[in-house]
């Protein structure tokens, strides 16, 4: 049972306050809605301040005629008023609409009754309004769900999953971010509806995705849900059930790959690369000698992660660190400065502490009685890496203790200066010679024809 805080004006930011109160003074109901009642009900700071009015939207505008306005979210009700260059949501009172194709209200209706507007909203939590004179409006019984952990949608959920099914992906998030649970009909009706998120607009898909991996209690969400998940991340059916070998593993390649997830900081590329770094393990499967085998999986992952990536419209760059740390996860990396310095030389300090958090993370999801062993030898490679970066090693060109100019004066031309730069780095990275400038000279002295 959670104990729920009382809600205080002062927790409210200024700008916030002189909005609802200017529109209250004009005789518009205004309230604080959502997320933001829930959190603060939780003792937590609102991620934003969703509002909401009984006026219009050109009530709102005209009650603020100083203030520069966004309108991106008008044909919503909703309009941004930029205070302090910060932008406040105000949404007018809302009805229930209809849907014709799971996503989109057929029209958008107003109201001045606010219980109605909360009925339109997605989870009871979700479903509440604050306001110091009006207090708190608590029509679908938000607060007593909140204190058990319960996310329940408000009304029919098989008519609301129907409408927008959107809202499933946002139940599944609210509960890797909050560590909620579902009530069973709107958990009956999730799983009925699942099919439904293919027809969500895939920006829509990954806002709520990209929440949900970062959440704070992902694992029972990843093993509960895979079946729904596999709606939109069909990548990863094929890894349900798939057997592992003992003594390594004792848990199949999804549980694994879930609790691998879990695990690593809650960092979206770091999460991304945890669950997506054995996708391959399906296609590249063998037996031999009686043994299961996943030869080459690390490059077939890597593949079907880019796959999923472009998908869903990942970022180039995110994409890019994404893809290399899986198909570079099971790169060995020896006990010797120079190894260490080399895949500081591919993947700079940060990426290779990302990778070394992945391996990390890896380790902690197959079975623990290897666990000390093998933390134990990564946990020598880290100290190797921190000693590395403490005496400001050189691993990159820009490390180097001499330059392209350098080598221009002392006689190299065209496309030599760039390869003897090169040599010099992988001298130094081996350890063959010390990165200091005289040396660096004379070796490229020597390398002239
Ligand atoms: P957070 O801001 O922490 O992400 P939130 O619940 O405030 O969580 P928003 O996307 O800001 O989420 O939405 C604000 C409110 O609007 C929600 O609390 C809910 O009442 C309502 N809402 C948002 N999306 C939907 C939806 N798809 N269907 C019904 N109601 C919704
Ligand atoms: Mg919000």
């Amino acid at each position: 049972m959670l104990a729920l805080k009382a809600i205080k004006q002062t927790q409210i930011p200024a700008a916030v306050r002189l909005i609802v109160s200017r529109l209250r003074e004009q005789g518009w109901e205004t309230c604080l809605v959502g997320g933001c009642v829930r959190d603060l009900l939780l003792g937590k700071t609102p991620a934003d301040w969703d509002l909401a009015t009984a006026a219009l939207p050109d009530q709102v505008r005209a009650a603020f005629p100083q203030v520069p306005l966004l309108e991106q979210g008008l044909k919503h009700g909703t309009l941004g008023l930029v205070l302090e260059r910060q932008v406040y949501e105000i949404t007018s009172f809302r009805q229930e609409e209809t849907y014709l194709d799971h996503r989109h209200p057929d029209q958008v209706l107003f109201t001045t009754d606010l219980n109605r507007d909360l009925a339109r909203r997605d989870f009871t939590v979700n479903a509440m309004a604050w306001w110091e004179d009006g207090g708190l409006r608590d029509p679908f019984g938000g607060q007593a769900d909140l204190r058990q952990g319960l996310l329940r949608c408000v009304g029919l959920p098989d008519r609301r999953f129907n409408e927008d099914a959107l809202r499933m992906m946002r139940a599944l998030r609210f509960m890797a971010v909050l560590g909620f649970s579902l009530h069973p009909d709107t958990a009956r009706a999730l799983r009925q509806h699942s099919p439904e998120l293919t027809l969500v607009a895939v920006e829509r898909l990954r806002a709520e995705l990209d929440r949900l991996l970062t959440g704070a209690s992902l694992l029972p969400v990843l093993l509960d849900w895979k079946e729904t998940l596999a709606v939109i991340l069909p990548e990863i059916r094929p890894l349900f059930g798939l057997k592992q070998p003992l003594p390594w593993h004792i848990y199949d390649a999804w549980e694994h790959s879930a609790r691998a997830a879990a695990e690593i900081a809650p960092q979206l590329r770091l999460r991304l690369a945890a669950l997506c770094h054995d996708l391959g393990k399906a296609e590249t499967a063998s037996v031999k000698d009686g043994t299961i085998h996943f030869y080459g999986h690390a490059a077939v992952s890597r593949s079907l992660c880019e796959g999923l990536m472009l998908r869903l419209k990942y970022a180039k760059a995110l994409r890019a660190t994404v893809t290399h740390l899986v198909a570079r996860h099971d790169v060995e990396i020896p006990l010797k400065p120079a190894a260490v310095r080399r895949r500081l030389q591919e993947f700079g300090q940060a990426g290779l502490q990302d990778l070394l958090a992945l391996k990390r993370a890896d380790i902690m999801a197959q079975n623990p009685a290897l666990r000390p062993r093998r933390l134990a030898s990564l946990q020598q490679v880290e100290l190797l890496l921190q000693a590395e970066v403490a005496r400001g090693s050189c691993f990159s060109l820009s490390d180097l203790a001499v330059n392209g100019r350098d080598l221009l004066a002392i006689g190299l031309r065209g496309p030599a200066v760039g390869q003897g730069l090169r040599l010099l780095l992988e001298q130094v990275v081996e350890g063959r010679l010390p990165n200091d400038r005289p040396t660096l000279l004379q070796a490229a002295r020597n390398l002239r024809p």
